[in-house]
Order: C-alpha cells, then sequence, then structure tokens
C-alpha cells in the first residue's frame, strides 16, 4: 500500500492492519504515547501506557525515580 499523504513510501502490511493508511515518516508528526511505571506492592511493576495529552495534564502527580538513573553515564 502506498502512503495517502507523500504519495512515495509504501506503508508496511502491520501498518495497514492496524488501520493506518500513512508511512512512518509521515507518521512523525504525531505524538508518541508515554509510560509511567506503576509499582502496587514490594514485588511486581506494571507500565502505564498514556496518550501524549493525558500524560502533560497530570504529569506533576507522577513521581520521578529517585537516585541515579544509570550508573554507566559515570564510566565516561
Ligand atoms: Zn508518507
Amino acid at each position: 500500500m502506498i502512503c495517502k499523504q507523500c504519495r512515495s513510501n509504501i506503508v508496511t502490511d502491520a501498518r495497514v492492519e492496524a488501520g493506518y493508511d500513512t508511512c512512518m515518516k509521515c507518521a512523525e508528526g504525531v505524538r508518541r504515547v508515554r509510560g509511567s511505571m506503576v509499582i502496587p506492592h514490594k514485588t511486581g511493576s506494571y507500565l502505564e501506557i498514556m496518550s501524549a495529552d493525558y500524560y502533560d495534564e497530570n504529569k506533576r502527580f507522577f513521581v520521578s525515580r529517585p537516585g541515579a538513573r544509570s550508573l554507566m553515564a559515570r564510566f565516561k
């Protein structure tokens, strides 16, 4: 399937099956979904997926993880 927006790129079958009619390049303007780690108890956690708009409205309620995000940055 050819992209409906730019009419030059090919839309992959997986995207067509998901209901899209634009290629990945034309889809770049669409805001990506955001995720937030939810840790309800000591063991196990899950990732809450939300739209970019929802994230912007509620990001002040999300608690960022304390401490260093990755130690690898210190080994430069
Ligand atoms: Zn396109």
